[in-house]
């Protein structure tokens, strides 16, 4: 796994002003891993998703995405580089970011149509197949206005597999959701995991992370503290700051 990182990221640190949100975070997540990330609220979990997205610049260190740096030390490249690398990943946020004035396959088609990577005809049969894969193949002309919270983020996950990303990004799908549609939405993820996709979910899902994940990442204070597999971390964490965290979730 040393060698053959999908995602290495080296010393990385950013900051919101004077506040430290992420203080010389480093990790690599090997390709098909699923990794889930759980830590406290204002830990920097979502900065270090939006970071690897690109929805955040880092203030120093680097980010490898393959074969290709996101970020040297600190620095960007320049050009289309950015928006090549940033398109081999998929995000999935918490409140779902569906266009409400587009219908559900509108949101589907939007990206692809503007990246032009497929032909018009290969973007709609891949929006049809990604929304049969999610069980909305009847809600293509349907307003995201008019679905469940549980519809609405499945639909946010076939969107972001329109681009054919190698790496899924999750921050807190399930969040927003209620209580009884949140199985819907772990169930197309538990299937992407299947199918051998590279996930790094945030997630408050404590059962979700140990059936699913294949590594847990405790992230306390803008630093990843421990990481192990889900028995490692569930069952003998080693950091008296995990413990107190999982004390109080599970
Ligand atoms: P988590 O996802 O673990 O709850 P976040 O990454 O959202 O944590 O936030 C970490 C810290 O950074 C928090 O203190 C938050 O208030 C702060 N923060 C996040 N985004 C911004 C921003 N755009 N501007 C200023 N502060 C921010
Ligand atoms: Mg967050």
């Amino acid at each position: 796994m040393t060698n053959n990182a999908i995602i290495e990221v080296t010393n990385m640190r950013k900051s919101f002003g004077k506040l430290e949100v992420l203080k010389d975070v480093s990790f690599r997540i090997a390709p098909s891993e699923v990794v889930a990330v759980i830590g406290p609220s204002g830990s920097g979990k979502s900065t270090m998703l939006r970071s690897l997205a690109h929805l955040e610049e880092v203030n120093g260190g680097s980010i490898r995405i393959g074969n290709e740096e996101l970020v040297h030390n600190g620095v960007y490249p320049s050009g289309g580089k950015i928006k090549e690398i940033t398109s081999r990943m998929g995000m999935v946020f918490q409140h779902f970011n569906l266009f409400p004035h587009l219908t559900v396959r509108a949101n589907l088609e939007l990206a692809p149509k503007l990246m032009k990577k497929y032909s018009a005809e290969e973007i709609r049969s891949k929006a049809s197949s990604l929304l049969e894969k999610v069980g909305l193949q009847d809600k293509g002309d349907v307003y995201p206005s008019n679905l469940s919270g549980g519809q609405k983020q499945r639909v946010a996950i076939a969107r972001a597999l329109m681009m054919s990303p190698e790496i899924m990004l999750f921050d807190e799908p399930t969040s927003a959701l209620d209580p009884e549609l949140t199985g819907e939405v772990l169930q197309v993820m538990r299937q992407l995991a299947d199918e051998q996709m590279t996930m790094i979910v945030v997630t408050h899902e404590m059962s979700f992370a140990r059936e699913v994940a294949d590594r847990v990442m405790f992230m306390a204070d803008g630093e990843f503290i421990e990481s192990g597999t889900p028995e490692q971390l569930f069952g003998s964490p080693q950091h008296e700051r995990t413990k107190a965290f999982l004390n109080r979730v599970l």
